[in-house]
């Protein structure tokens, strides 16, 4: 097969749409899916005599990944225009940064199974959005909603670090995680707050030299960025064996097809005449400033992973999912403080609040129990006052209805409390067997199934509330004789 003699190197160009709640030089409102041009004043729209006033807020965005991927932040960085003509553009030009961007070089770490790639960062730089064409709702006429005009976005651009399209997947996911942790963007695909051009190129495996490239552009879904990436290589490499040569282009995907395709060499032409912003300053950031910046930063995704990590008692399954979002990270911790049990909180988390919330629509911050209730709830099953399936089943929809109440107070009023002391279970298991004395003889002559009726029988003298470990423990003993 000649695909296997060839390596895939692939340089990510992201675009990832920050959580201000106004745009990057004026005051409208960003908020996604208004109805078209509601969020649109004169600056949005490009008329002549308006001046762009830089949203700070972006800045400290900015910085904040910055420190997150280790990168330089430039002290006096710059804006200019990048010129070109599309309705959807309404000034004619994109302000964003080309000399100067905003951060220089650094990583991301990037998980692929259980271990931590690092892909070095080229920079990142600020920028704004364009408005959007949507060219399927009229038969012969193109659409234009510019609300997303004016919107700043980070642009960060990797290194050919990546070497297939599962590699660019978990950067996308990364970035992603990455920027919830931040909290400066929500890195939603699906709404296009997260974005990416796709360069790629294939070389035969141990050569040192890049191969020619080209790039797809804006995949705004990580499937299509794979389908794209995938047939885009098989391409590359069927030309190369046939003879031929891979041409640097541009190219779109099209989900239909699955396939890409060049644009006309007139779209393809990159001469956007770039030149510095004569309407906005450059942006100065004192060291004071910086530092404020650095100090808010929380833990971040491979740190906390590590942390986790290192936990007694928690899976590689169990570290993955809790270190997904940073909610999930807080709550765990939160709980910790009222419980020593990580696990049990682990499970309770997996197994019932994350799927819970799904179910709800609500995000885990949203949860209605407190953490200390939580934390208590464990500690109930674990001092085995109340049995593991009686909390679940019972106990916990219980504190959904009544958050405020502590879970003891709970169990107590719902009459869950589990009965420790062996002479009660004894008596009921004596009750249970004397009613039944054929079963008894069945089970002894060998039909070990009875089990299961035993213990019915039971769980409904003791309603509910005989711990079931020490039930069939105690049963048993009593079958013997
Ligand atoms: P542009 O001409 O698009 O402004 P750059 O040369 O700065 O671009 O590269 C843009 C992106 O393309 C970067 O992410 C870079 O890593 C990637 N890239 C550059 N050369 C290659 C190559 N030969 N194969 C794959 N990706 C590449
Ligand atoms: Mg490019």
């Amino acid at each position: 097969m000649p695909y296997d003699r060839y390596e895939t190197v692939i340089g990510l160009e992201v675009h990832l749409q920050l959580a201000t709640q106004s745009k990057a030089f004026c005051g409208d409102d960003t908020r996604f899916g208004m109805p078209p041009n509601t969020q649109v004043s004169p600056i949005s729209l490009g008329h002549p005599g308006t001046l762009p006033r830089l949203n700070s807020r972006q800045v400290a965005f900015a910085v904040k990944l910055a420190y997150a991927l280790n990168s330089r932040v430039n002290p006096v960085n710059t804006f200019d225009r990048k010129n070109y003509f599309y309705a959807d553009l309404p000034k004619g030009y994109q302000i964003t940064q080309d000399k100067q961007p905003i951060c220089v070089g650094g990583e991301l770490p990037v998980k692929l199974g259980d271990t931590w790639k690092p892909i070095r960062i080229h920079h990142v730089h600020m920028e704004e959005d364009a408005g959007k064409s949507i060219h399927n709702l009229h038969p012969r006429k193109s659409l234009i909603d510019l609300n997303r005009a004016g919107t700043p976005l980070l642009e960060i651009v990797t290194q050919p670090d990546l070497r297939s399209a599962e590699e660019a997947d978990a950067f996308m996911t990364g970035i992603r995680q990455l920027a919830r942790y931040l909290e400066i963007s929500d890195g939603n695909m699906e709404e296009g707050s997260l974005r990416c051009d796709v360069n790629v190129s294939v070389r035969l495996k141990g050569a040192t030299a890049l191969g020619e490239r080209c790039e797809i552009k804006n995949l705004n879904s990580m499937r299509y960025a794979r389908q794209a990436i995938e047939y885009e290589v098989k391409r590359q490499i069927d030309l190369i064996e046939a003879g031929g040569k891979v041409q640097q282009q541009t190219l779109n995907f099209d989900p239909a097809s699955g396939a890409t395709s060049a644009l006309r060499e007139k779209e393809d032409a990159h001469d956007y005449r770039y030149f510095p912003e004569p309407d906005l300053p450059p942006v100065v950031l004192s060291p004071e400033y910086l530092e404020e910046v650095r100090q808010e930063l929380p833990p971040l995704p491979w740190e906390v992973y590590a942390q986790l990590s290192a936990e007694n008692g928690l899976s590689d399954y169990d570290v993955s999912i809790l270190f997904e979002e940073r909610e999930t990270v807080l709550l765990f911790e939160a709980v910790s403080r009222y419980c020593p049990n990580k696990k049990g909180i682990a499970n309770l988390l997996i197994n019932r609040l994350i799927p819970y919330c799904q179910e709800q629509k609500i995000r885990l911050g949203q949860f209605p129990v407190p953490p200390e209730h939580l934390g208590a709830f464990i500690l109930l099953i674990d001092s085995g006052k109340v049995s593991n399936s009686t909390a679940y089943q019972r106990l916990f929809p219980a504190m959904i209805e009544s958050p405020g109440a502590s879970p003891e107070a709970l169990a107590t009023s719902l009459n869950l409390l589990q009965q420790a002391d062996d002479g009660f279970l004894a008596d009921l298991i004596r009750q249970v067997l004397e009613a039944n004395p054929d079963k008894v003889k069945e089970y002894q002559k060998g039909k070990k199934g009875l089990m299961g009726f035993f213990m019915g029988e039971l769980m409904k003298r003791s309603k509910g509330k005989a711990d079931p470990a020490k039930a069939t423990q105690m049963l048993s003993e009593a079958l013997k004789s």
